[in-house]
């Protein structure tokens, strides 16, 4: 078959109604993310387009719909096969036909894209650069009716992106080969260098840039300082008990050592870092991507083709080498729009690796690597609002005071009573040292230290000695963070002393005054705009309908949410629906996945609604998406079932006896494993039952039993466990009495 025309269709052949009525069939969606209208109109009319949205943003929805309302088959180029692999298999279970040519394919599957292009039955059909251009896909391509070109990552035509792929820079060559045929690029990072590389790199003409807000606010962000920091990698883990997260460490070391630590605390944790084996590597993606793994520790090497939604947190364990990273790393949370969090963990170390790090590498990168290694340190150490920081970081601004999602905005952080004076007594401090010793040395002298190295060096006559005495030592280790990051002082030399520069002076006069931070006493209640994507949701039938989900997934092969993402369960647990009809109103179902999976879920909420006696079919009351750009901020965030400030977390030996409980295992089994004390082991089951509002005991305490004591407390009531027992004629013991009671006060 020749192709016609090259002409592509234009915005009169399909309308921008008809894209509307594209993303609710196919994916359910009732509405447009800002800027994607405008790149899916640019897609209609033929113009040559470079959109730049951040990760999350829903850029390949830009390319998709669009795709699937004209006429034709676009190609996707796409620079990883897994990342290929993953957006197929999306598009196919939302009922999109589409495909992809690599290396993993057979002769004979290969045969059979070809014969469904030939056929015009294919909307989309993805490949990496290499195998577009070989000659015989051109040829090919000619002859069948192409409605555009979408460059997917197509920040890796850049030197300058992080993710630079020769190949990428091949790309120029389409403009001639397919003549006519608009190309459209899509990329999060907003570099303006980058940007420009894009456009010059694939030879776009006449590009309409579209660039969208870099704010996310469904992420909470916050900066500490690295104290305790498995301690503080796991208080963000226990708040997501059961769900997706990644912790960033800077060395393979690190990742092993971490990965190490949660999983005999009873994290379902798992390594990825590029020293390993592909098996095993590959082996612990996949166990992501399936829900088979909650934590990912990793080193930046994880990332790039990981399209998970529903990531709930990132840690950074250690400094990210520069913002841009940072962002793209953090950036991999809350893709689904849901409320998630981003936490950077920092130590004085950390900027001292990378600057060894970077002093090794490339040469003419160095000045610029360097720079920016200097901007994440100064927005670690900032007390200004992260949202606003990082906006401010790509020429735009945020629009408003308050994010109502950052540590600081959050009031998280307090700033120091007298910071003029606390900073002087550092910076004189470093004068006294003659500004040759580094943070360390002069923290323990500003706290009093009487430690061998200072009684010899006569440093505890300095009459800096102990100014600061009454503050811990990691406070002052803050202070001297803080003001290293605000250019009171530098580090310089082999052995990073610290150094008093020009601003600093200004303080010893009195002419400026540093912002300093106090550790907050105590976190306050966060408060952000993603506040009520929880709200009416029955937490317990969300639980279920995850476990459908990954047992579906599992059946399949596919990712989990593949088969539905978090928000689509959240809708789901939140209407209740009984009917198909109900379960089409539900976020993210469109008419595939209502036919595959309608009735296997609506049975398993009518069941559940049934049980637990709670009405279906309700309307919903929650946003449907976390509110974006329209900021109030005053919500209450719900921090739903996982502990709360006021509720003490369990500690790590009871956090791995809940990993037993959780698998069903009786009170001795656990307490054999363990090598605990059975009586030791009772008291973790009760943290356990609270801690996840359990309301069936009979794992613990047989049917029959629990049958009597439930009917006992009903009739003794339920304040004290003496009546019941004696109710029970002393037949059964204290210890089954209080399983039961906590269960029953949990159905409350
Ligand atoms: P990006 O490629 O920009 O990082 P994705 O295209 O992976 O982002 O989209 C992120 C998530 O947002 C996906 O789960 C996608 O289905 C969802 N999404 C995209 N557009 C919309 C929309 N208009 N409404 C609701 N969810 C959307
Ligand atoms: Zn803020």
């Amino acid at each position: 078959m020749d192709r016609p025309a090259t002409a592509p269709p234009s915005a009169e052949t399909v309308s921008s109604e008809s894209l509307a009525a594209v993303v609710r069939e196919y994916w359910g969606y009732d509405s447009f993310r800002p800027c994607q209208r405008e790149a899916m109109e640019s897609v209609l009319t033929g113009r040559d387009s470079l959109v730049v949205l951040p990760t999350g943003g829903g850029k390949s929805l830009c390319f998709q719909a669009p795709a699937l309302a004209m006429p034709g088959v676009a190609i996707v180029v796409s620079p990883l096969i897994s990342l290929m692999k993953d957006q197929v298999d999306a598009l196919r279970a939302c009922g999109a036909p589409a495909a992809y040519i690599n290396s993993t394919l057979t002769t004979q599957q290969r045969h059979k894209v070809t014969e469904q292009l030939r056929r015009g039955e294919l909307k989309l059909l993805y490949a990496a650069p290499e195998r577009i251009l070989m000659e015989r896909t051109l040829s090919f391509l000619k002859t069948i009716d192409v409605s555009f070109v979408a460059i997917d990552e197509a920040h890796c035509v850049s030197t300058w992106g992080h993710d630079f792929r020769p190949e990428y820079t091949e790309l120029g060559a389409l403009k001639d080969a397919l003549p006519g045929i608009a190309i459209h690029a899509y990329t999060a990072t907003a570099a303006e260098r980058v940007q420009g590389d894009i456009i010059r790199g694939l030879r776009l003409r006449d590009t309409n840039l579209l660039i969208g807000s870099f704010d996310r606010p469904n992420l909470i962000f916050r900066v500490r300082r690295a104290t305790r920091k498995l301690d503080q990698i796991m208080s963000v883990i226990r708040r997501h008990q059961g769900e997706s997260g990644i912790v960033y460490c800077i060395s393979r070391k690190e990742v092993e050592s971490v990965a190490g630590a949660l999983k005999e605390l009873g994290v379902r944790a798992a390594p990825y870092h590029a020293g390993m084996g592909d098996v095993a590597r590959e082996r612990n993606q996949e166990g992501f991507l399936g829900d088979r793994i909650d934590v990912i520790v990793a080193t930046v090497a994880f990332g790039m083709g990981i399209d998970k939604p529903n990531v709930r947190f990132v840690i950074h364990a250690g400094m990210p080498k520069s913002v841009e990273a940072y962002v793209q790393e953090s950036g991999r949370a809350g893709r689904d729009g849901l409320e998630a969090e981003c936490l950077l963990l920092y130590g004085g170390g950390d900027a001292m690796l990378w600057r060894r790090i970077i002093e090794e590498g490339e040469p003419n990168i160095l000045e610029g690597a360097l720079h920016s290694l200097d901007e994440i340190v100064q927005y670690a150490n900032s007390v200004g609002c992260r949202h606003q920081s990082i906006v401010g970081y790509f020429g735009q601004d945020l629009g408003r005071d308050n994010c109502g999602a950052c540590d600081v905005c959050l009031e998280e952080l307090q700033l120091a009573a007298d910071p003029l004076a606390t900073a002087q007594k550092i910076i004189s401090c470093v004068a006294r040292l003659d500004q040759r010793f580094g943070a360390g040395h002069t923290a323990k002298v500003l706290a009093g230290s009487r430690d061998q190295n200072l009684l010899s060096r006569g440093h505890t006559n300095l009459s800096t000695h102990g100014l600061l005495s009454k503050e811990r030592m990691t406070t002052i280790r803050d202070w001297i963070e803080q003001l290293v990051g605000q250019g009171y002082l530098q580090r310089v030399g082999e052995y990073h002393v610290l150094q008093i520069t020009e601003t600093g002076r200004e303080v010893l006069r009195g002419n400026t005054t540093p912002h300093l931070l106090a550790p907050a006493q105590g976190a306050s209640r966060s408060r952000t705009q993603a506040a009520d994507s929880w709200e009416g949701v029955d937490k317990r039938l969300f639980d279920q309908l995850r476990e459908l989900r990954t047992k579906l997934a599992a059946e399949k092969q596919v990712p989990a949410y593949i088969v539905f993402g978090d928000t689509a369960l959240r809708d789901m647990a939140r209407r209740r629906p009984s009917t198909l009809e109900g379960f089409t109103q539900v976020k993210g179902v469109g008419e595939v996945k209502l036919r595959d999976y309608g009735d296997l879920f609506l049975k398993a909420i009518t069941s559940h609604c049934a049980e637990q006696k709670i009405p279906t079919d309700t309307e919903a009351t929650g946003d449907r998406e976390t509110r974006r750009g329209s900021p109030d901020g005053n919500t209450a965030f719900q921090r739903y079932d996982h502990g709360t400030d006021d509720t003490p977390s369990p500690s790590a030996p009871a956090l791995a006896a809940f990993k037993h409980f959780r698998e069903g295992r009786s009170i001795a089994e656990t307490a054999e494993i363990l090598s605990r004390a059975k009586s030791t082991v009772v008291g973790y089951l009760g943290a356990f039952l609270k801690h996840h509002e359990v309301i069936d005991p009979t794992p613990w305490v047989d049917e029959a039993t629990t049958r009597r004591v439930e009917q006992a407390i009903e009739e003794a009531g339920g304040e004290t466990l003496k009546p019941i027992y004696e109710q029970l004629g002393g037949e059964v013991s204290y210890e089954e009495i209080r399983i039961v009671a906590t269960c029953v006060a949990n159905r409350a």
